[in-house]
């Protein structure tokens, strides 16, 4: 099969039988609900994007295995080319959607599955690589888009997994047959699994013997029996039942977040990529959480472009956009920017084959850039809220904007510069808003901090990577100190 259109995935997700509750009720038709819709609308970006001839070199890439095209989403990096590539596609769909587009995270799981499992194999004669690798076929011939889960609830974190006073903390296994396993558990904050044909399930932590059980990785489709989501609340989220399109600030994308119960559901043995190998749990979390880190190099970047945009449209708009405090402001707001996707880069060019024979980023860049979206988005969004003005918070809505009565003082008295519709002001920043403040701040801002692992996961990976002896032996050295 080739390329999927946009249609055709919408329409391929419509046809999966999930189980999903939204504030406390089954959802029947998730592809048509005004809540979940937009998410959807950004995964559809990556197949639509695929399509056009101008993005073809970013989106897709020949397999070098089948000779076939595929999505970029779908690929194995084989080059430091692919893992730059792999970050300008993110940003330009940060730059489209203004939103999460979720499908990277099943492409990091691929990429970091293709390593540890041949690894794993490599010492324990396991077949994980050859059971992952089918699946791996069967993605990219069929045009998937797959969710990555690691985060497990965690219950008390003083405790290893199998520690817990509950057991279900993290998943598990909690039967072992001749055709496959039961597992149990749950992961959080999984933003594609609604909108995934797939799930890729992995250990959240570095593993002890003890904890074999809790050391699995599986793939489930998504109408798994046992397999079910609850949706997360989103500030704001329900303007989107309101029926307009300027109060929500991002109509038409946006991203929501599911916790994924796993209630005794069957895997069987060819669709297993670890189980009980615990000291590859550790390599799996590392590998997969790198080239995710990596990622946020290029989505959240261009998630900003749009902020910076929207806050130079804002300035403009107010008639301030001479002034040199404002146009300051936009210059640290680039500088931050793409000082991010410097990091980025740098992490992807600096990368290096491994065994297996794909490419993996340099792990002490990667988590460099993903500390660095702990902070920059927090300064990015300071600046915007500074340039939009409160108003970005007190503007009547737009049923005021349209009432009879009440339309022709909203105009009245929310006009700034000459020739500016109001219409188009409160747009701007309905959408600094949603950024900032509303939906998509779950997507920009909060994600930017624990998305990908927070900001303390990626010190301990800086300090295990940043070679404090080595840099110590470069000062005696230049100090002609000698012990
Ligand atoms: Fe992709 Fe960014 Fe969303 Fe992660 S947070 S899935 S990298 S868009
Ligand atoms: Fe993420």
């Amino acid at each position: 099969m080739a390329l999927m259109t946009g249609e055709q995935y919408i329409e391929s997700i419509r046809k999966i039988k999930m189980e999903v509750y939204l504030m406390g009720k089954k959802v029947d038709v998730p592809v048509d609900d005004p809540i979940l819709r937009p998410s959807l609308n950004s995964v559809r970006m990556t197949y639509d994007l695929a399509q056009k001839p101008e993005y073809k070199d970013l989106m897709t890439v020949k397999d070098p295995e089948t000779g076939k095209e595929i999505n970029r989403f779908n690929n194995i990096h084989r080059s430091t080319d692919d893992l730059i590539k792999k970050v300008k596609m993110q940003r330009l769909l940060g730059q489209q959607t203004a939103a999460c587009f979720q499908r990277c995270v099943g492409m990091d799981a691929f990429n970091a599955l293709w390593s540890t499992t041949y690894d794993t194999d490599k010492k324990y004669g396991t077949s994980y690589f050859k059971n992952f690798k089918k699946f791996l076929d069967y993605v990219k011939e069929n045009d998937l888009t797959v969710d990555g889960a690691m985060t497990d609830p965690k219950g008390d974190r003083s405790l290893a997994p199998h520690q817990q006073a509950d057991p279900d903390m993290y998943v598990h296994v909690v039967e072992r047959r001749p055709d496959g396993i039961v597992v149990r558990g749950a992961k959080a904050h999984q933003t594609g699994a609604l909108n995934s044909h797939e799930m890729i399930v992995m250990p959240t932590i570095a593993m002890s013997p003890e904890d074999k059980d809790y050391a699995v990785s599986f793939v489930v489709p998504l109408d798994t029996k046992g397999l079910f989501m609850i949706i997360g609340r989103q500030s704001c989220d329900t303007r989107k039942l309101e029926g307009g399109n300027i109060d929500v600030g991002n109509a038409e994308f946006g991203g929501v977040e599911a916790l994924v119960v796993f209630d005794n559901v069957f895997v069987p043995n060819d669709r297993i990529f670890l189980n009980g190998e615990t000291d590859f749990a550790g390599a799996l979390v590392e590998r997969f959480a790198g080239y995710h880190r990596q990622s946020y190099g290029g989505c959240k970047v261009g998630v900003g472009d749009v902020l910076i945009g929207a806050a130079a449209l804002a300035a403009d708009y107010n008639g301030a956009a001479k002034a040199s405090h404002v146009k300051d402001k936009l210059i640290e707001m680039t500088h931050l920017n793409e000082t991010l996707y410097c990091c980025g880069i740098a992490c992807s060019a600096e990368g290096t084959p491994t065994e297996s024979g794909n490419y993996i980023i340099n792990l002490l860049l990667a988590n460099v850039c993903k500390q660095n979206v702990t902070r920059f988005p927090y300064e990015i969004v300071r600046l915007a809220e500074d340039i939009a003005g409160g108003i970005m918070v007190t503007a009547p809505s737009e049923k005021d904007l349209f009432d009879p009565k009440l339309g022709p003082y909203v105009e009245k008295y929310l006009k700034a510069a000459p020739g500016v519709k109001t219409e188009n002001r409160l747009r701007i920043l309905r959408l600094i808003e949603n950024l900032s403040l509303g939906t998509a701040a779950v997507g920009y801002r909060t994600e930017s901090m624990h998305g990908a692992g927070s900001p303390q996961a990626q010190r301990i990976m800086i300090a295990r990577q940043g070679n404090i002896p080595a840099k110590k032996e470069l000062a005696k050295k230049i100090a002609g100190v000698k012990e």
